[in-house]
């Protein structure tokens, strides 16, 4: 996971059935992102769906409704542009059970992508789904979110994050939960 992922084409092998497989493993984890590093591909590409957060009512109808309908496959991104002032948002990760932190990162971004039909886009991102797109995209530079906190929380998580890099981590993707909401 700590590899910055390849670039692909039309003709990488399967492709249809990693992302329908990805989808799968992450609704069954409840997660709202995975990138392929994370299911063992070295490859640049990541899935979204923002829709749990269509539920909470801590955002406004207007956001809820964008949450709703943000759910989108991304291919060779690269980050065109970050702006605005750093803001810390509670991030947690399927490849990182039990840790969550505060992660401070900028509001806005612009991303260049290919969607699943390999038709280029230019897109801006704001708030909740730019997060969603900056967490994933640091997994297809071999990043994760614990490389972001400051160098205090980071020694107190430290035996919790040898064992992620050494791989003696339990990664729950198949494990269910009682509270998980039913989706479409
Ligand atoms: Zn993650």
């Amino acid at each position: 996971m700590k590899k910055v992922g390849e670039e692909i084409d039309e003709d990488y092998p399967g492709l249809n059935e990693l992302i329908a497989n990805m989808w799968e493993t992450m609704y069954e984890a409840s997660g709202v992102g995975l990138a392929a590093p994370q299911v063992g591909k070295s490859i640049r590409l990541f899935i979204v769906d923002a829709s749990p957060f269509a539920e909470d009512e801590e955002y406004s109808e207007k956001d809820r409704k964008v949450f709703e309908n943000f759910k989108k496959v991304f291919i060779n991104p690269y980050i065109v542009e970050e702006t605005g002032d750093e803001w810390p948002f509670n991030e947690g990760c399927l490849s990182i059970p039990d840790i969550r932190e505060e992660v401070n990162r900028k509001p806005k971004v612009v991303l260049n992508y290919l969607d699943e039909s390999f038709v280029e886009h230019e897109e801006t991102f704001e708030g909740v789904p730019a997060r969603i797109i900056q967490h994933e995209y640091d997994h297809i530079d071999g990043v994760l979110f614990t490389d972001r906190i400051s160098p205090l929380k980071k020694r107190a998580l430290k035996k919790k994050l040898t064992n992620i890099a050494k791989g003696n981590i339990d990664v729950r993707y198949r494990m269910r939960f009682p509270l998980q909401k039913s989706r479409r």
